[in-house]
């Protein structure tokens, strides 16, 4: 009897095993085509400045037109993108979408940061630094109206690497932004050795912060090491009034999260932020 059991056991882990292998061949192979089939495209999230009260950027995060399974979110991709390496590609793409819609925005003076995510393999591919030196001259943009968002962990993969590309990036003016921080490894070394303009303090401890009293210390101790090392700080996944009134309480700068928007089409993303007057020059 126990063996049938087992047997069965192993069966069905076998068959949900393969599932999710052909599941992944399906979406690496349907990757492929992609964006030359121009399935993605990029909805922009809007970040408020808290003290300002007014939107002053966005962040760009990518959206697949799957033709058969609907829209899909990043978390059922990019794993398998970066696993394939096919991330190059889309990194690539992703960058000179964001970069072409921000000089769209400065074209019509809307006055917008652009925040990108960079994957680890784009990160340390060999080209990011050409790529951005390009999309910045080609597209006129002001060096300093784009930021790549990084993780810890990846910077981490390789220091020496890391350090030096981060350096010519913030020579060329770009912002550099530690995702996600306080979920990797969180050596404080970084903060001395990188140049790194923005922290953006991870969802988790925003969402704990009503309930945890060691979340609220840790964010105040984040927001004041931020202010002492002169860098900018963004707290993600802020949901609720309290959460706001808690940042601002404290001084954090900018807030991002499903209480002032999700991340929309750009049509909609340009509607959200011109009601907000504040951000158009003229
Ligand atoms: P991320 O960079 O930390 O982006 C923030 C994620 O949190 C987004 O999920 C966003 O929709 C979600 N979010 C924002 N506000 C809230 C909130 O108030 N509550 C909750 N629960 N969630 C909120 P999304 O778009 O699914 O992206 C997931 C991750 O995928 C991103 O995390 C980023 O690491 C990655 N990603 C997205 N776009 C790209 C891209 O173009 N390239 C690369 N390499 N990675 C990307
Ligand atoms: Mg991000
Ligand atoms: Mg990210
Ligand atoms: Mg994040």
């Amino acid at each position: 009897y126990a063996k049938k059991k087992q047997g069965t056991a192993i069966q069905i882990f076998n068959s949900t095993l393969l599932k999710a292998f052909k599941d992944d061949a399906e979406i690496e192979r349907d990757l492929n085509v992609a964006i030359r089939g121009r399935q993605f495209e990029l909805y922009y999230q809007p970040l408020k400045d808290l003290q300002s009260q007014t939107y002053i950027g966005a962040e760009a995060l990518i959206r697949w037109h799957h033709p058969k399974r609907g829209i899909m979110y990043p978390g059922a991709f990019i794993d398998i993108a970066e696993q394939t390496g096919l991330i190059n590609s889309i990194g690539s793409w992703v960058l000179e979408a964001a970069c072409k819609q921000l000089y769209l925005w400065q074209h019509r003076n809307i006055e917008m940061s652009m925040h990108v995510n960079v994957s680890a393999r784009q990160f340390f591919g060999g080209n990011l630094y050409e790529q951005v030196w390009d999309l910045l001259t080609r597209y006129r943009l002001k060096p300093k109206t784009l930021i790549l968002e990084i993780t810890e962990t990846e910077l981490m993969e390789d220091i020496r690497y890391a350090t030096n590309l981060c350096q010519e990036l913030a020579d060329l003016g770009v912002g550099l932004a530690i995702d996600d921080f306080g979920t990797g490894y969180s050596s404080m070394r970084y903060l001395k050795q990188f140049p790194i303009s923005k922290l953006k303090i991870d969802r988790s401890f925003i969402s704990d912060l009503n309930i945890s009293r060691q979340s609220r210390e840790i964010v105040s101790a984040i927001i004041a090491m931020a202010k002492a090392l002169n860098i900018s700080l963004t707290a993600e996944g802020v949901e609720t009034q309290e959460q706001e009134q808690f940042l601002a309480d404290n001084l954090c700068h900018q807030a991002q999260g499903f209480l002032y928007s999700p991340a929309l089409r750009e049509a909609d993303f340009a509607r959200f932020i011109t009601a907000d007057s504040s951000v158009l020059l003229h």
